[in-house]
């Protein structure tokens, strides 16, 4: 048997732990630093397999890292854990049916990214135990990925500062190297505070920061003609003002979420997004609080982990699905458009697109192209973890075929035997490819030496103002 059977192994034995351990994480559905259950429970299982456990990372109660091992190459594995809210969802039904009218749910699959990664992290370290293995195994506790930017908060801390490289994956309808950019991104509040009056009696008294959020956001509508076309722009009303139309509306808030491929870019609309809250300001005789929530970097992908990754991939093969998980994925394809079907499809390669036509669950593993597959049209805070270490991930099937991210779709197959097969899958790879780099040290110099390549004369600088702390600027 050789060592990467052996991983193979290793994660088989202690499944049934890592199935019931994302079945937890899914029932508990904490979202962004209210991952308090779960992080719990993730240390508990690193306690138990025997890694040391630090909490509270950078400010932060629900982020931990769990260590094993000394000396280099120090190995980082990194977990995420965080829900969604509105999106509460029976597990394993093909029915849009929440358990909890607006309640949380797992609608980007962390439940199985924390705990896939954890996987890997204890299978490595089994095989350091049984061969006596040089080195470190970090598991990183990362909270807040959906909307909080944990990592880059975790970045700035310097945390990630001594890895050699980090590993990641994520939940998805396909097989593939996740290589490419992803958007920085920044998210802001902007609040409004007018003056309140009666709407009917005294109108002329009133000031209303509800029709500045509303003139902020026509005033954006316009830009988006004149700004770069790989940038978004998205806004949320967060506070409209109470419920009564006859109050002069006196406070109102609304958040924006602006992306681009580079942060640069990601500043200079921010910039024109700020004076347009002044001008609506200005406008209704308002006055507008500008304050900092969150922001990531880009991603910067590294070619010589990802080869590796794609040739472990390769060798490791794909999990077999039974009839009855094949039956179930065809039925939760049917509540699926066909434009989010084709939507997915046509960011294939045509050859792979052939091969996956008519089938609900992807049973190939993409080719590796590091140079034709396009952005990631979203943002990861794995961003900034790039700029400092050098950084891989993949993504392992466990939706299906066209299934859009942040779905009941994605909960509910979440919850099931489909999607704990790519997350098993994935525990494998990551674990298997972070063996091969410990066996060759040239490899992790020679991606240490792209990054800085990739790098050139930029240096890491955290998007985040270094006055904002993790969820600070929550009103509630
Ligand atoms: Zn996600």
């Amino acid at each position: 048997m050789n060592d990467l059977q052996k991983i193979v192994q290793l994660v088989e034995e202690k499944k049934d732990k890592w199935v019931d351990v994302s079945k937890q994480i899914w029932r508990f559905a904490e979202t962004r630093f209210e991952e308090v259950q779960s992080a719990a429970l993730l240390c508990e299982v690193l306690e138990s397999e025997g890694f040391e456990v630090e909490k509270g990372l950078a400010d932060m109660p629900t982020a931990f890292v769990g260590s094993y091992g000394s000396g280099s190459p120090v190995i980082a594995f990194l977990g995420e854990y965080d829900a969604l809210s509105g999106l509460s969802q029976e597990g394993g039904t093909a029915d849009p049916s929440p358990i909890e009218q607006g309640g949380n749910g797992h609608g980007c699959g962390h439940n199985l990214l924390g705990t896939g990664s954890l996987a890997a992290a204890v299978a490595l370290k089994d095989l350091m135990v049984q061969e006596g293995l040089p080195g470190t195994i970090r598991y990183y506790g990362c909270p807040a990925e959906e909307g909080g930017s944990g990592k880059t908060y975790m970045t700035r801390a310097g945390i990630f500062d001594d890895v050699d490289f980090a590993l990641c994956w994520h939940p998805w309808s396909t097989n593939e190297i996740f290589t490419g950019n992803s958007l920085a991104n920044y998210q802001i509040y902007y609040r409004f505070k007018g003056k309140s009056a009666h709407a009917a009696a005294a109108p002329h008294l009133g000031r209303s920061a509800l029709d500045a959020v509303e003139l902020m956001n026509v005033g954006v509508n316009y830009l988006r003609e004149h700004i770069i076309p790989e940038a978004r722009v998205h806004y949320a009303i967060t506070n409209s003002g109470g419920f009564s139309p006859n109050v002069v509306q006196a406070e109102a808030e609304v958040l924006y979420l602006i992306r681009a491929p580079k942060t640069p870019q990601v500043q200079e609309i921010y910039e024109r997004v700020c004076n347009i809250a002044k001008g609506a300001a200005l406008m209704t005789g308002t006055e507008v609080e500008i304050v900092f929530d969150k922001a990531c970097s880009n991603l910067i992908p590294n070619t010589t982990i990802e080869t590796k990754m794609h040739e472990v991939f390769n060798e490791i093969g794909l999990p077999d699905y039974s009839e009855e998980e094949l039956a179930f994925a065809q039925q939760l394809q049917a509540t699926l458009s066909q434009a989010d079907i084709e939507n997915d499809m046509g960011k294939l390669p045509k050859e792979v697109a052939d091969q996956l036509k008519g089938k609900a669950m992807a049973d190939v593993i993409n080719p590796y192209n590091p140079d034709s597959t396009p952005s990631i049209f979203g943002s990861t805070d794995v961003g900034d973890v790039s700029w400092v270490t050098p950084t891989a991930q993949l993504f392992g099937a466990c939706w299906v075929l066209g299934t859009p991210a942040h779905t009941w779709q994605v909960v509910s197959i979440g919850d099931t035997s489909i999607a704990e097969k790519g997350m098993l899958l994935a525990g494998k790879v990551m674990a298997g490819t972070a063996l091969e780099m410990l066996k060759q040290p040239e490899l992790i110099e020679k991606s240490k030496k792209e990054l800085k390549e990739r790098l050139g004369d930029n240096v890491y600088k955290c998007p985040i103002p270094d006055h904002i702390i993790p969820a600070s600027n929550e009103k509630n």
